[in-house]
């Protein structure tokens, strides 16, 4: 279905980006693997990929904190071919009370999990405007949509992502280009392993106890979100199906936002 587009999927060597990236090339995208890393194992993420599924794929170091290395990514991977397709996910999660809130973990949540979003979108819009066709899924998180107490920036930056995802929309909604983002509850990743752990101190809980109690409070399936979950719906919105649908957050958080 996407075989000869380019796919870049930000944060893609671990959890949900990499499950992405997995779908992507399934479905005969080429894809850049990126992380902030650069380790062989790294490289070796994206050398599997392109032999699993016979497309070309990429690692490329990219720390999304920064806006020039945002920028370069997107440079780098139209080397492949014009970027079509760009999976916002790099994200990361630190949990205080507002009042602790170390002020340089805000200005890096709002950096990797907003700002770099704003620039590789601003990099690779012009190839898509000119391709006349493109698919912009920003992963965000039903804490786009509510809230949790001690998230104070990553609950910012997720709202935030949605504005952009509404306003990126309507500025290509003539273009060929959609702009959506994907908001799941709890899916069981490194990134909420942190969190457990994290919960745990806060909380002065066991850890079945958090995922139960804390973590999975709010998720009336009492389940954790699949990554291949979040990859298909990525994978469908990437699809001409779904050519009609921009600007909108998807939720798949088992009911939480029906609350
Ligand atoms: P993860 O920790 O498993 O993976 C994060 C990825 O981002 C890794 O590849 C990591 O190397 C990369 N990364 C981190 N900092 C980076 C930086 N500065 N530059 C480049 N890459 C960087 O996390 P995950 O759980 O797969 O989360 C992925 C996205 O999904 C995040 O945006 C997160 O907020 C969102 N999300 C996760 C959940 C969940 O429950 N896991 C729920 C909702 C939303």
């Amino acid at each position: 279905m996407l075989k000869g587009k380019t796919a870049i999927v930000t944060g893609s060597t671990s959890g949900i980006g990499l499950g992405i990236a997995k779908a992507l090339a399934a479905e005969g995208a080429n894809v850049v693997v990126n992380s902030f890393t650069d380790t062989a194992g790294d490289h070796a993420i994206a050398e599997d990929i392109a032999k699993a599924h016979d497309v070309t794929a990429k690692y490329v170091k990219a720390d999304m904190s920064k806006e020039e290395e945002c920028r370069a990514l997107v440079e780098a991977a139209a080397e492949i071919g014009p970027v079509q397709i760009l999976v916002n996910n790099a994200g990361i999660q630190h949990v205080a009370k507002v009042e602790e809130f170390p002020a340089e973990k805000w200005h890096q949540i709002i950096a990797i999990n907003l700002s770099s979003a704003f620039f590789t979108i601003a990099a690779a819009v012009p190839g898509m405007r000119e391709a006349g066709w493109g698919r912009i899924v920003n992963i965000a998180s039903a804490h786009g949509l509510t809230a949790s107490p001690y998230k104070s920036a990553y609950v910012s930056a997720k709202h935030g992502i949605l504005g952009l995802t509404k306003t990126v929309a309507l500025e290509l909604a003539e273009a060929g280009v959609t702009c959506n983002a994907i908001c799941p509850g709890y899916v069981h990743t490194p990134l909420v392993d942190g969190q457990i752990e994290d919960q745990m101190k806060v909380h002065g809980k066991d850890r079945e106890t958090v995922i139960r109690e804390v973590i999975l409070e709010r998720q009336p399936t009492k389940e954790f979100v699949k990554v291949s979950d979040v990859a298909a719906m990525t994978v469908f919105l990437c699809s001409d199906a779904a050519a009609q649908i921009t600007g909108v957050p998807l939720s798949i958080d088992g009911g939480w936002t029906a609350m």
